[in-house]
């Protein structure tokens, strides 16, 4: 442990910059009764809670609470299912939760495990677990049963055939299949003879459904990822909702209380604005910290970025990433999300809401290229990807939010809608509406050359690493490349490899 902790609380041996699936692994992970020669340990997140992409701006006001009320507050909405922040766990696929619970999990003691049960047994389950639907909204609802069939508006028989096709016949999750998925891996699906052998009309109404899908320049991946994402997205979500994982369970708040107890300091609702790096103090991170705004400098001996890589462009200069990943920055612009959240959604849907369409199941728009997904709590959001751009001003951004709010209309009251068409902006008096752009969606391109990725969670200056989902080559998953990179910061911390 540094002798300068004792003398100076702004010195930590290691600061974890970001509290999303990677910062929170990270800590639990360096925090473990085995690893507590690590030190001093500081975990930096901007957000008012910990959880990362899936949490972002929370529409509550927190200026002058301490961290301790901020927490109470945000359990307390999310419980009564107000005003809560970002879409939650509830979009990423059911896999991938479970699998990461089980990593969070294996992490804790018995005697946190047993925490988190009782934590999570405090609220009663009244709600019936239903199993996620998806529905195609055009002119009517059109379930997916009805569309994969051919028997709606959208999609002719043959089309349905062909939909079914690319989304059942290609990819195979099972290992034996996964000879044939490398080899469709090579090829760019707008060259496969699948594709082009399709007439143009049919082309057209299955490019808008792919689009809304996969997104965009979803032609230029490779034809098994278009599948993938087809297949993922017509059986994944089917299951429900991990409890732990139910907004009002406040699974992030139990952790951020864990890591606290093992002696880590979490500053949320802190951001880290610049990093400089000297040889006497090592790494000394500028904050902009909104819960102790006096504190704004802290100097840590060994740095982790637990973020995706193109954010910590701002933040460090570039030369001190390693060439692999300086190369990566310039090369891939990962994709955005917008996020358009209708949080009173109940009180001003149309009149024509089918009564089977209930909450967790998933809206398609594909002539705005736009998906919906109705929360538990009764807050429709609508999303939709775009190219890299990380300013709500930018014009892609207000030509994506224009595609949402027109989506938004074919679903709300009639007279709202109206309103809504004359002039293209959300009655306020009537909605409450919050737009939200998320620089990284679900991921990264999976259009980029292979010789562009990330291997090295080492970066170019000693001492300093990064970890998330910009790891490529670790695994396939965004969560397994979140697991893979956080295992090999770890083997490199512990192998003093710094
Ligand atoms: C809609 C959607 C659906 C998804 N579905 C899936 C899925 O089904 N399966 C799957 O495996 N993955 C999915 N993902 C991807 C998954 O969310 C990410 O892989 C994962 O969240 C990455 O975690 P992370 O900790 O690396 O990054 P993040 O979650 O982005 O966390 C980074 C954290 O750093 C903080 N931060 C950034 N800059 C600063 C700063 N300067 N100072 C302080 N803090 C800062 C941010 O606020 C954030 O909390 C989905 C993502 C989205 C958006």
């Amino acid at each position: 442990m540094s002798s300068r902790q004792e003398s100076n609380n702004s010195q930590y041996d290691i600061a974890i910059v970001g509290g999303g699936l990677s910062g929170i692994l990270l800590a639990l992970r360096l925090s473990r009764e085995s690893h507590k020669e690590h030190g001093k340990i500081v975990l930096i997140e901007q957000q008012p809670q910990l959880g990362g992409r899936n949490f972002f701006s929370s529409p509550l006001n927190f200026s002058g609470k301490s961290c301790e009320e901020i927490n109470q507050e945000i359990l307390l909405h999310s419980s009564q299912c107000q005003n809560l922040s970002g879409p939650g766990f509830e979009i990423m696929n059911v896999e991938s939760l479970n699998a990461m619970l089980r990593h969070i999990l294996s992490h804790l003691t018995e005697d946190e495990k047993n925490q988190c049960e009782e934590f999570m047994n405090r609220l009663e389950e009244n709600e019936t677990d239903r199993r996620s639907r998806c529905f195609f909204v055009k002119k009517d609802f059109v379930s997916e049963a009805q569309l994969l069939t051919g028997s709606s508006e959208i999609l002719t028989k043959r089309e349905a055939e062909l939909l079914r096709s690319f989304a059942y016949d290609f990819y195979s999750p099972h290992l034996d299949s996964q000879e044939e998925n490398i080899e469709r891996n090579n090829t760019l699906f707008e060259k496969s003879t699948q594709w082009n052998e399709l007439a143009k009309g049919s082309k057209e109404t299955l490019s808008s459904i792919f689009s809304s899908i996969v997104g965009p320049d979803w032609e230029k991946s490779s034809f098994i990822y278009v599948c993938k994402s087809l297949w993922v997205f017509f059986n994944n979500f089917k299951e429900p909702l991990p409890k732990s994982f139910k907004r009002k369970m406040g699974l992030e708040l139990f952790i951020e209380k864990i890591l606290r107890a093992r002696g880590i300091e979490v500053r949320t609702l802190c951001e880290v604005l610049r990093v400089n790096h000297n040889k006497e103090t090592n790494f000394s991170l500028i904050l902009a910290d909104e819960v102790n705004p006096t504190h704004k400098t802290v100097q840590a001996d060994k740095l982790i970025f637990a973020m995706p890589l193109v954010q910590c462009l701002g933040i460090i200069a570039k030369e001190e990433f390693s060439p692999e990943q300086s190369r990566f920055v310039s090369k891939v612009r990962p994709l955005s999300l917008v996020v358009s959240e209708i949080s009173d959604f109940l009180s001003v849907r149309s009149e024509n809401w089918p009564e089977n369409v209930g909450a967790c199941d998933r809206l398609l728009f594909p002539v705005e290229r736009v998906q919906g997904f109705l929360t538990c709590d009764g807050r429709l959001l609508f999303s939709t990807q775009l190219d890299y751009e990380d300013s709500l001003q930018a014009p892609a951004v207000r030509e994506a939010v224009a595609r949402l709010r027109r989506a938004a209309v074919r679903v709300l009251k009639a007279e709202v809608a109206e309103e809504i068409k004359k002039g293209a902006r959300m009655p306020q008096n009537k909605i409450s509406e919050r737009i939200v752009l998320v620089p990284v969606a679900v991921s990264i391109p999976n259009n980029i050359p292979a010789n562009i990725e990330v291997k090295e969670t080492k970066m170019g200056i000693k001492g300093l690493f990064c970890c998330g989902d910009s790891f490529l080559s670790l695994a396939d998953e965004p969560w397994k490349r979140v697991v893979a990179s956080v295992h090999d910061v770890m083997l490199r911390l512990n192998g003093n490899e710094a």
